[in-house]
């Protein structure tokens, strides 16, 4: 066996031997005395080595060690109250496992500063920094309480194709591909699929996958390839697709809280399960206070700085509902001439999820579609399945991403990313 424990496992211990593993994070030689701050995922652990009990030899070859090299170690754990952590590992023998060369790219011990660039960079070892880990640990965790959620409601998972023929809204974000003597295209969106899969009977799906969006603009809340959190649900409407998803962020968030403490502690975020349900408003109630400091017409999507002045004024977790069905897609169901059933989830300035009722009538879903000018012919595939029986359905879409940076309070969204894509970055 490699390992006995893992550091946070060999924390609870007193008086028992141990084989630990993981990277030096730190070491400390004071004359005869030596301190090896060990590191892996699960936490921090502190080697003391006594010279007088190692020997010269060992205890010189220990203590020349680089940072971030990988070994093991066997001995006793103790409790004291002189360490930090309150337990000390008392090595007999140390294995190297890999050593690190000096000096490294990017510091480990080191407090998060470097430029993002060179972050991703060396990305490996940005990772090892416990901050960073923990912006995925919460992710991890987020994840598992909305796909229990999900799964609790009777949910079926399902995947769809990302590699596809058409545009889901005929827009230009999209990325060609060649597929053999055809062009395809990276998919924006599972909308159409989920959508095909209702007529299909399958009652309600969720799909968390990639979603690729070739958008220009370099912002700290766009990528061109994230993970979309995707729902539908057959026989619902708008308000219940917003149920469940309200219920979805209040679970995952809840899920952090109570797997992932001291990740979220690391964060400086403080979180407890938000409170059902989420305020509505209305697109016209939103215009309204967006109106009383700038001038926005009705009509018009809300900018970054309208949405802004929206986020000063609601400070939580929020819906916008009946949104003019000009600004919306051609899928989402009409309320009436003017407004239609679709809903963004907001936390502050931010857009989280949007979704609505979707519109099932075959007849006004194509007139809709020649309304926006789209060729109804390219959509066939996606048309057909509302000529043989399709039931009235509600779904939305959320970006992981965008939760993930709210939850762990982080100001860029690549960093919510293993390996980020960006407008310039395809590598690592
Ligand atoms: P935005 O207006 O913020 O660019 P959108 O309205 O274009 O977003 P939708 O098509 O509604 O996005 O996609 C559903 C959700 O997917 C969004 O609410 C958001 O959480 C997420 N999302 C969309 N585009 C991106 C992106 N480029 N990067 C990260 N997440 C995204
Ligand atoms: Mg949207």
């Amino acid at each position: 066996m490699l390992r006995t424990h893992t550091l946070k496992e060999a924390s609870q211990l007193d008086g028992v031997e141990v084989k630990v593993c993981g990277w030096i994070h730190d070491i400390r030689v004071l004359g005869r005395i030596a301190f090896i701050i060990l590191r892996d995922r699960s936490g921090f652990a502190q080697l003391t080595l006594i010279r007088g009990i190692l020997g010269k030899e060992k205890f010189k070859e220990y203590t020349k060690l680089t940072r971030e090299t990988v070994i093991c170690a066997r001995g006793k754990v103790q409790r004291t109250d002189q360490a930090k952590l309150g337990f000390e590992i008392l090595p007999e023998e140390i294995e190297v496992l890999s050593v690190a060369e000096t000096p490294l790219p990017l510091g480990v011990a080191d407090k998060v500063s470097a430029d993002m660039e060179t972050r991703i960079e060396n990305r490996f070892l940005d990772l090892r920094k416990p901050e960073v880990l923990s912006v995925f640990k919460v992710r991890s965790a987020i994840l598992q309480g909305i796909r229990d959620t999900l799964i609790s409601k009777n949910f079926l998972e399902v995947h769809t194709p990302k590699i596809v023929a058409t545009a889901t809204e005929g827009g230009t974000e999209l990325f060609p591909v060649r597929y053999f003597e055809k062009e395809a295209y990276l998919n924006q969106s599972p909308q159409l699929y989920k959508q095909i899969l209702m007529a299909a009977g399958f009652d309600r799906v969720f799909e968390i996958a990639p979603a690729f969006r070739a958008e220009e603009h370099n912002t700290t809340r766009h990528l061109n390839e994230f993970i979309s959190i995707d729902v539908e649900i057959s026989f619902a409407d708008d308000e219940d697709a917003m149920r469940v998803l309200e219920e979805s962020i209040a679970n995952g968030i809840k899920y952090a809280v109570e797997n992932e403490r001291e990740a979220l502690e690391l964060l400086g975020m403080k979180w407890k399960e938000p409170e059902l349900p989420f305020k509505r408003i209305t697109y016209d109630e939103a215009l309204s206070i967006i109106n009383k400091n700038m001038d926005m017409e009705w009509g018009e999507d809300f900018s970054t700085e309208a949405l802004k002045v929206l986020g000063e004024e609601i400070k939580d977790f929020y819906f916008i509902t009946q949104w003019p069905l000009e600004i919306k897609p051609f899928y989402v169901m009409p309320y009436d001439e003017k407004y239609s059933l679709a809903f963004d989830l907001m936390y502050r300035e931010k857009e989280l999820s949007s979704g609505a009722q979707r519109n099932h009538r075959y007849e006004s879903l194509v007139e809709i579609m020649k309304g926006k000018g789209l060729n109804p012919e390219n959509f066939e595939f996606y048309l057909r399945a509302f000529r043989y029986g399709m039931p009235p359905h509600a779904g939305w879409g959320l970006g992981l991403e965008r939760l993930v940076m709210i939850i762990t309070g982080v100001k860029n969204i690549r960093e919510c990313v293993i390996f980020p894509r960006d407008r310039t970055r395809l590598v690592p």
